[in-house]
Protein backbone atom coordinates (compact mmCIF):
# COMPACT_ATOMS: atom_id res chain seq x y z
CA UNK A 1 0.00 0.00 0.00
CA UNK A 2 1.31 3.51 -0.81
CA UNK A 3 2.18 5.70 1.81
CA UNK A 4 -0.21 8.87 2.18
CA UNK A 5 2.52 11.33 2.34
CA UNK A 6 4.37 9.59 -1.13
CA UNK A 7 0.99 9.77 -3.52
CA UNK A 8 1.31 11.91 -6.43
CA UNK A 9 -1.60 12.86 -8.50
CA UNK A 10 -0.74 12.29 -11.86
CA UNK A 11 -4.28 12.73 -13.17
CA UNK A 12 -4.02 16.72 -12.23
CA UNK A 13 -2.83 18.60 -15.16
CA UNK A 14 -0.69 21.43 -13.60
CA UNK A 15 0.64 23.30 -16.75
CA UNK A 16 -1.85 25.29 -16.76
CA UNK A 17 -1.62 28.39 -14.88
CA UNK A 18 -3.89 29.11 -12.48
CA UNK A 19 -4.97 32.23 -14.19
CA UNK A 20 -5.41 30.23 -17.24
CA UNK A 21 -7.76 28.39 -15.47
CA UNK A 22 -9.91 30.60 -13.80
CA UNK A 23 -10.40 32.55 -17.32
CA UNK A 24 -11.46 29.31 -18.61
CA UNK A 25 -13.29 28.33 -15.70
CA UNK A 26 -15.40 31.85 -16.25
CA UNK A 27 -16.08 31.35 -19.30
CA UNK A 28 -16.48 27.66 -19.07
CA UNK A 29 -17.24 26.63 -16.18
CA UNK A 30 -15.30 22.80 -15.45
CA UNK A 31 -16.25 19.31 -14.35
CA UNK A 32 -13.31 17.50 -12.20
CA UNK A 33 -12.76 14.09 -13.77
CA UNK A 34 -11.81 11.59 -11.03
CA UNK A 35 -12.01 8.27 -13.39
CA UNK A 36 -12.27 5.42 -10.82
CA UNK A 37 -11.33 2.39 -13.35
CA UNK A 38 -11.59 2.43 -17.31
CA UNK A 39 -12.10 -0.99 -16.64
CA UNK A 40 -15.72 -1.79 -18.18
CA UNK A 41 -17.78 -5.06 -18.18
CA UNK A 42 -19.80 -4.26 -21.61
CA UNK A 43 -18.57 -3.83 -25.12
CA UNK A 44 -20.76 -1.78 -26.80
CA UNK A 45 -20.67 -1.62 -30.25
CA UNK A 46 -20.21 2.18 -30.46
CA UNK A 47 -17.70 2.66 -27.42
CA UNK A 48 -13.93 3.06 -27.72
CA UNK A 49 -14.25 0.04 -25.36
CA UNK A 50 -14.84 -2.08 -28.07
CA UNK A 51 -12.51 -0.83 -30.74
CA UNK A 52 -10.05 1.44 -29.22
CA UNK A 53 -7.40 0.52 -31.53
CA UNK A 54 -4.69 3.23 -30.81
CA UNK A 55 -5.20 1.44 -26.64
CA UNK A 56 -3.94 -1.93 -28.40
CA UNK A 57 -0.90 -0.21 -30.17
CA UNK A 58 0.11 1.70 -27.45
CA UNK A 59 -0.50 -0.82 -25.28
CA UNK A 60 -1.64 1.31 -22.52
CA UNK A 61 -3.29 -1.35 -19.40
CA UNK A 62 -6.57 -0.88 -18.02
CA UNK A 63 -6.49 -0.24 -13.71
CA UNK A 64 -8.22 0.86 -10.73
CA UNK A 65 -7.60 3.93 -9.14
CA UNK A 66 -5.98 3.64 -5.83
CA UNK A 67 -8.02 4.82 -3.20
CA UNK A 68 -5.32 6.89 -1.90
CA UNK A 69 -5.01 8.93 -4.96
CA UNK A 70 -8.53 9.22 -5.65
CA UNK A 71 -8.75 10.58 -1.72
CA UNK A 72 -5.93 13.06 -2.48
CA UNK A 73 -8.07 13.98 -5.24
CA UNK A 74 -10.98 14.84 -3.24
CA UNK A 75 -8.71 17.00 -0.90
CA UNK A 76 -7.54 19.26 -3.41
CA UNK A 77 -11.07 19.94 -4.72
CA UNK A 78 -12.65 20.73 -1.42
CA UNK A 79 -9.80 22.96 -0.50
CA UNK A 80 -10.79 26.34 -1.17
CA UNK A 81 -7.03 27.21 -1.85
CA UNK A 82 -6.89 24.94 -4.42
CA UNK A 83 -7.76 25.94 -8.11
CA UNK A 84 -9.80 22.77 -8.63
CA UNK A 85 -12.17 23.98 -6.18
CA UNK A 86 -14.14 26.08 -8.82
CA UNK A 87 -14.92 22.99 -10.45
CA UNK A 88 -18.97 22.99 -10.49
CA UNK A 89 -18.54 18.79 -10.17
CA UNK A 90 -16.75 15.79 -9.71
CA UNK A 91 -17.51 13.21 -12.63
CA UNK A 92 -16.47 9.64 -11.22
CA UNK A 93 -15.98 8.18 -14.62
CA UNK A 94 -15.20 8.65 -18.19
CA UNK A 95 -14.23 5.67 -20.17
CA UNK A 96 -15.46 2.90 -17.63
CA UNK A 97 -17.88 1.68 -15.30
CA UNK A 98 -16.86 3.25 -11.97
CA UNK A 99 -19.80 1.34 -9.80
CA UNK A 100 -17.27 -2.18 -10.56
CA UNK A 101 -14.32 -0.52 -8.28
CA UNK A 102 -14.24 -2.70 -4.93
CA UNK A 103 -13.77 0.50 -3.07
CA UNK A 104 -16.86 2.40 -4.62
CA UNK A 105 -18.67 2.56 -1.36
CA UNK A 106 -15.37 3.65 0.46
CA UNK A 107 -14.50 6.88 -2.55
CA UNK A 108 -17.96 7.35 -2.67
CA UNK A 109 -18.60 8.08 1.44
CA UNK A 110 -14.82 9.79 1.74
CA UNK A 111 -16.12 12.11 -1.02
CA UNK A 112 -19.38 12.59 -0.07
CA UNK A 113 -18.12 13.76 3.82
CA UNK A 114 -15.95 16.52 2.31
CA UNK A 115 -17.74 17.83 -0.73
CA UNK A 116 -21.23 17.86 0.96
CA UNK A 117 -18.91 20.13 2.98
CA UNK A 118 -17.46 22.25 -0.12
CA UNK A 119 -20.42 22.17 -2.04
CA UNK A 120 -19.40 20.12 -4.65
CA UNK A 121 -21.74 17.70 -6.23
CA UNK A 122 -20.61 14.42 -8.10
CA UNK A 123 -21.82 12.68 -11.17
CA UNK A 124 -21.52 9.37 -12.63
CA UNK A 125 -22.53 7.29 -15.75
CA UNK A 126 -23.18 3.33 -15.50
CA UNK A 127 -24.73 0.80 -17.41
CA UNK A 128 -26.68 -0.36 -14.90
CA UNK A 129 -25.48 -3.95 -14.99
CA UNK A 130 -23.93 -4.30 -11.45
CA UNK A 131 -26.29 -1.25 -10.35
CA UNK A 132 -27.21 -3.30 -6.57
CA UNK A 133 -29.14 -2.28 -4.20
CA UNK A 134 -25.81 -1.41 -2.15
CA UNK A 135 -24.47 0.86 -4.79
CA UNK A 136 -27.94 2.47 -5.08
CA UNK A 137 -27.84 3.05 -1.34
CA UNK A 138 -24.35 4.38 -1.92
CA UNK A 139 -25.53 7.04 -4.63
CA UNK A 140 -28.65 8.16 -2.87
CA UNK A 141 -26.91 8.68 0.54
CA UNK A 142 -23.82 11.18 -1.03
CA UNK A 143 -24.48 14.06 -2.64
CA UNK A 144 -24.71 13.23 -6.35
CA UNK A 145 -25.96 15.72 -8.26
CA UNK A 146 -26.61 13.09 -11.83
CA UNK A 147 -26.34 9.65 -12.54
CA UNK A 148 -27.01 8.46 -16.17
CA UNK A 149 -28.25 5.51 -16.93
CA UNK A 150 -26.89 3.67 -20.31
CA UNK A 151 -29.51 1.89 -22.00
CA UNK A 152 -30.16 2.40 -25.78
CA UNK A 153 -32.98 -0.49 -26.54
CA UNK A 154 -36.52 -0.68 -25.26
CA UNK A 155 -36.19 -4.85 -26.39
CA UNK A 156 -33.36 -7.55 -25.03
CA UNK A 157 -33.08 -7.95 -28.95
CA UNK A 158 -31.91 -4.68 -29.56
CA UNK A 159 -30.20 -4.18 -26.49
CA UNK A 160 -28.18 -7.60 -26.79
CA UNK A 161 -26.90 -6.59 -30.52
CA UNK A 162 -26.07 -2.80 -28.97
CA UNK A 163 -24.74 -3.19 -25.58
CA UNK A 164 -22.92 -6.55 -25.79
CA UNK A 165 -22.06 -8.39 -22.41
CA UNK A 166 -25.27 -6.81 -20.58
CA UNK A 167 -28.04 -8.39 -18.97
CA UNK A 168 -31.57 -6.19 -20.59
CA UNK A 169 -33.98 -7.41 -17.45
CA UNK A 170 -31.18 -6.94 -15.24
CA UNK A 171 -30.62 -3.61 -16.39
CA UNK A 172 -34.16 -2.81 -16.39
CA UNK A 173 -34.93 -4.41 -12.36
CA UNK A 174 -31.87 -2.23 -11.38
CA UNK A 175 -32.96 0.97 -12.66
CA UNK A 176 -36.41 0.52 -11.52
CA UNK A 177 -35.25 -0.21 -8.04
CA UNK A 178 -33.15 3.04 -8.05
CA UNK A 179 -36.22 5.28 -8.65
CA UNK A 180 -38.29 3.23 -6.43
CA UNK A 181 -35.83 3.35 -3.12
CA UNK A 182 -35.29 6.87 -4.11
CA UNK A 183 -39.49 7.48 -3.75
CA UNK A 184 -39.36 5.26 -0.51
CA UNK A 185 -36.75 7.70 0.85
CA UNK A 186 -38.86 11.18 -0.15
CA UNK A 187 -35.92 12.32 -2.55
CA UNK A 188 -35.90 13.85 -5.62
CA UNK A 189 -32.37 14.03 -6.27
CA UNK A 190 -29.94 12.80 -7.74
CA UNK A 191 -31.00 13.90 -10.99
CA UNK A 192 -31.48 10.66 -13.76
CA UNK A 193 -30.83 10.41 -17.35
CA UNK A 194 -32.32 7.61 -19.20
CA UNK A 195 -29.96 7.60 -22.57
CA UNK A 196 -30.65 5.99 -25.40
CA UNK A 197 -28.25 6.40 -28.36
CA UNK A 198 -29.59 5.86 -31.89
CA UNK A 199 -26.78 3.64 -33.40
CA UNK A 200 -26.52 4.19 -36.73
CA UNK A 201 -25.74 1.36 -39.60
CA UNK A 202 -22.71 2.81 -41.43
CA UNK A 203 -20.54 -0.15 -42.42
CA UNK A 204 -18.44 1.28 -45.26
CA UNK A 205 -17.49 4.10 -43.36
CA UNK A 206 -17.62 2.14 -39.99
CA UNK A 207 -15.10 -0.05 -41.64
CA UNK A 208 -12.75 2.08 -43.28
CA UNK A 209 -12.32 3.86 -39.35
CA UNK A 210 -12.11 0.09 -37.70
CA UNK A 211 -15.35 1.31 -36.06
CA UNK A 212 -18.32 -1.70 -36.58
CA UNK A 213 -21.25 -0.43 -35.62
CA UNK A 214 -24.34 -2.57 -35.03
CA UNK A 215 -25.98 -5.34 -37.30
CA UNK A 216 -29.28 -3.74 -36.98
CA UNK A 217 -30.11 -0.12 -35.73
CA UNK A 218 -32.13 0.71 -32.51
CA UNK A 219 -33.89 4.31 -33.75
CA UNK A 220 -36.98 2.47 -34.80
CA UNK A 221 -37.03 1.95 -30.39
CA UNK A 222 -36.43 5.55 -29.91
CA UNK A 223 -40.38 5.75 -29.36
CA UNK A 224 -40.94 2.97 -27.55
CA UNK A 225 -38.23 3.39 -24.83
CA UNK A 226 -39.51 7.08 -24.59
CA UNK A 227 -43.01 5.61 -24.04
CA UNK A 228 -41.85 3.13 -21.71
CA UNK A 229 -40.05 5.64 -19.43
CA UNK A 230 -42.37 7.95 -19.33
CA UNK A 231 -45.15 5.67 -18.11
CA UNK A 232 -42.94 3.92 -15.15
CA UNK A 233 -41.54 7.41 -14.55
CA UNK A 234 -45.65 8.62 -13.86
CA UNK A 235 -46.02 5.76 -11.56
CA UNK A 236 -42.79 6.28 -8.94
CA UNK A 237 -42.45 9.84 -9.68
CA UNK A 238 -45.12 10.83 -7.37
CA UNK A 239 -43.73 13.61 -4.73
CA UNK A 240 -44.97 16.50 -4.94
CA UNK A 241 -42.30 18.41 -6.10
CA UNK A 242 -40.83 19.37 -9.45
CA UNK A 243 -38.54 16.75 -11.19
CA UNK A 244 -35.38 16.79 -13.04
CA UNK A 245 -35.15 13.67 -14.48
CA UNK A 246 -34.66 13.22 -18.13
CA UNK A 247 -35.23 11.04 -20.90
CA UNK A 248 -32.28 11.86 -22.51
CA UNK A 249 -32.20 10.62 -26.48
CA UNK A 250 -28.50 11.44 -27.32
CA UNK A 251 -27.00 11.87 -30.03
CA UNK A 252 -23.39 9.60 -31.05
CA UNK A 253 -19.90 11.43 -30.97
CA UNK A 254 -17.25 9.71 -32.81
CA UNK A 255 -14.73 12.60 -32.70
CA UNK A 256 -14.32 10.77 -36.58
CA UNK A 257 -14.81 12.25 -39.92
CA UNK A 258 -18.45 10.48 -40.06
CA UNK A 259 -19.69 13.01 -37.51
CA UNK A 260 -21.85 14.55 -40.18
CA UNK A 261 -23.27 11.57 -41.31
CA UNK A 262 -23.70 10.34 -37.81
CA UNK A 263 -25.66 13.67 -36.93
CA UNK A 264 -27.85 13.17 -40.20
CA UNK A 265 -28.83 10.51 -39.16
CA UNK A 266 -29.94 11.29 -35.52
CA UNK A 267 -32.41 13.58 -36.80
CA UNK A 268 -33.48 11.69 -39.05
CA UNK A 269 -34.29 9.07 -36.18
CA UNK A 270 -35.19 11.57 -33.90
CA UNK A 271 -37.90 12.83 -36.37
CA UNK A 272 -39.37 9.48 -37.47
CA UNK A 273 -39.49 8.41 -33.97
CA UNK A 274 -42.53 11.40 -33.81
CA UNK A 275 -41.57 11.90 -30.06
CA UNK A 276 -41.75 15.66 -29.47
CA UNK A 277 -39.75 17.81 -26.16
CA UNK A 278 -42.02 17.33 -23.07
CA UNK A 279 -41.65 18.70 -20.29
CA UNK A 280 -43.50 17.46 -17.67
CA UNK A 281 -43.73 17.76 -13.84
CA UNK A 282 -42.10 13.97 -13.25
CA UNK A 283 -40.00 14.33 -16.56
CA UNK A 284 -38.45 15.84 -19.70
CA UNK A 285 -38.19 13.85 -22.48
CA UNK A 286 -35.53 15.66 -24.56
CA UNK A 287 -33.69 15.04 -27.76
CA UNK A 288 -31.01 18.01 -28.47
CA UNK A 289 -28.37 18.01 -31.03
CA UNK A 290 -25.53 18.32 -28.66
CA UNK A 291 -25.20 18.94 -25.19
CA UNK A 292 -23.52 22.49 -25.72
CA UNK A 293 -23.61 24.25 -22.33
CA UNK A 294 -25.85 27.53 -22.49
CA UNK A 295 -28.11 26.34 -25.16
CA UNK A 296 -31.46 26.31 -24.29
CA UNK A 297 -33.37 22.90 -24.66
CA UNK A 298 -35.62 24.78 -27.15
CA UNK A 299 -33.11 26.23 -29.63
CA UNK A 300 -31.64 22.61 -29.41
CA UNK A 301 -34.98 21.39 -30.26
CA UNK A 302 -35.30 24.40 -33.46
CA UNK A 303 -32.45 22.10 -35.06
CA UNK A 304 -34.27 18.97 -35.22
CA UNK A 305 -36.84 20.36 -36.75
S1 LIG B 1 -21.09 0.59 -20.93
FE1 LIG B 1 -20.27 2.59 -21.50
S2 LIG B 1 -18.05 2.42 -21.20
FE2 LIG B 1 -18.87 0.34 -21.24
S3 LIG B 1 -18.65 -0.37 -23.35
FE3 LIG B 1 -20.71 0.51 -23.12
S4 LIG B 1 -20.56 2.68 -23.72
FE4 LIG B 1 -18.47 1.87 -23.36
Amino acid sequence: MTKDSEVKLPLIDRSISPSDLSRLQSIFGFTFTAEMTDICNLRCVYCAQTFSPHRAHEKIPYGMIEPEIFKKAIDEISDPGSVFYKSHEVLLHWLGESILHPKFKEMVEYAGEKLRKSGHMLYVDTNGVHLTPEITKVILKNPFKRVHFSIDAATKQTYDNIRRGGDFERVIKNIRYFFERRRQLNQTTPQAMLQFIPVPLIPSVGHKHGIRYADISNAHEIKPFVEYWDNFLKTVNTLDAQYDDAIFIKALNTLADIQGEVNEFYKKSVRDSGIKLIKKKYVTIMAPLRNDWGIPLEKMWEELQ
